[in-house]
């Protein structure tokens, strides 16, 4: 059973939060428990907005919990450790990304697999192993499990670097798990959003050639010229998808809408795999004839590990990787979140949660 989520516990924290599937996001104190001995308390810097916070806000998927404090791309300076702590120090810059709890007993568990382990716990909108519901990071504290703890490369900035805690590794961990991104392939990325154009930018340091597959002509030149991609394709436009039939030996599909795989399955190559991470919020048609016609797979992937989470930000630290934001204040929120739901954001909307937190304080 949910513990009453404004029972008061220890710490007390305000941020913004929404109340109901209206998706509206408003003012919020709330409270955190104590940090234990395993735990990193951290104040929160700034917060990247991912597209799942939306789908969450309006309840798309069916399982949010309000008041829902959204957020899962939280980066801060550590204030607090318990006394069994021996990852970070105060002062140390710190992340938590999807998750901060999973069994740590099973065989995923074991595997650095939290993220598939059936116990996993979001760091929002989720119970927490004492009963409590989960709060993320729109917020001006956190506490979590060392686990769940990213130690930030020095030279990563905090702000381009908190949408990688998300965007990031999931784009990370299929590229590298289903050998999308090796020398020699040539990689498909669909929809240039967030998670989108740090995917192109994580392929293109693992070497592979990439192919943008966009319903929007206007990310053309910022996809080759900025972002590295070697070409780029219209999704609408029956010509360009043509030529580019049979060229992709994958593609990583990262929109958040419901749309056809008929015309993405026709640009792998035989044995091709199509790997979804975007998460529409109804069931997509998976047409037989082009996947027994050349063998190929669609296959799924979500997040990633805390080992493979810091393995990628350390890779994107040694490679210069980090997103391109739109920094904004807190009490932005709901035209930022409004702004995302348009795909108006090049590429991801980062709240300055430090220096505008306070002043949005009813
Ligand atoms: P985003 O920034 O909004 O990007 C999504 C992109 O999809 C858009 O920029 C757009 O790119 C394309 N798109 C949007 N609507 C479309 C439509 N109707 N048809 C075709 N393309 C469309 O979102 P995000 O933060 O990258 O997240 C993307 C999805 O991944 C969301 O569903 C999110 O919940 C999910 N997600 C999954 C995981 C996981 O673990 N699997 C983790 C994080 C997020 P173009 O303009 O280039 O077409
Ligand atoms: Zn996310
Ligand atoms: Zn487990």
């Amino acid at each position: 059973m949910a513990r009453a989520a404004e029972e008061e516990r220890a710490v007390k924290a305000f941020g913004w939060a929404a109340r109901d599937s209206s998706g509206h996001l408003s003012p919020f104190h709330f409270s955190r428990r104590e940090t234990g001995e395993e735990d990193v308390r951290f104040k929160i810097l700034y917060c990247g907005m991912c597209h799942s916070d939306l789908h969450f806000c309006k309840n798309d998927w069916g399982f949010s919990i309000y008041p829902l404090v959204p957020g899962h791309e939280i980066v801060g300076e550590v204030t607090e450790i318990g006394s069994k702590v021996k990852k970070v120090k105060v002062g140390d810059k710190v992340g938590v990304g999807c998750l901060v709890g999973a069994c740590h007993s099973c065989e995923l568990c074991n595997d650095d697999l939290e993220n598939y382990c059936p116990k996993m716990v979001l760091t929002y909108s989720a119970l927490y192993h004492d009963g409590t519901v989960t709060y993320g990071g729109y917020s001006d504290t956190m506490v979590a499990n060392e686990r769940y703890i990213v130690l930030f490369p020095k030279n990563m900035p905090l702000d381009g670097g908190a949408p990688l805690l998300c965007a990031g590794i999931t784009v990370y961990s299929p590229l590298k798990y289903f050998g999308l991104a090796e020398p020699g392939k040539h990689v498909g990325i669909v929809g240039l959003g967030g998670l989108g154009h740090v995917a192109v930018k994580f392929a293109k340091a693992l070497g592979a050639k990439v192919t943008v597959i966009s319903t929007s002509p206007s990310k053309k030149s910022e996809a080759l010229e900025h972002l590295g991609a070697d070409s780029f394709v219209v999704s609408r436009d029956q010509d360009q998808m043509q030529i580019a039939m049979g060229t992709l030996d994958g593609i990583l599909d990262t929109v958040s809408a419901v749309h056809s795989m008929t015309p993405l399955l026709s640009l792998l190559k035989s044995h091709g795999k199509l790997v979804l991470v975007g998460a529409p919020d109804k069931p997509l048609e998976l047409p037989v004839f082009p996947l027994i016609m050349g063998r190929k797979t669609v296959v799924g992937s979500a997040i990633g590990g805390m080992k493979e989470t810091q393995e990628m930000i350390d890779f994107a630290a040694k490679h210069n990787i980090t997103a391109d934001i739109e920094v904004v204040a807190m009490d932005y929120v709901n035209t930022a979140i409004e702004r995302l739901k348009n795909n108006d954001v090049r590429y991801r909307f980062v709240i300055d949660i430090g220096n505008t937190i306070a002043a949005s304080k009813p």
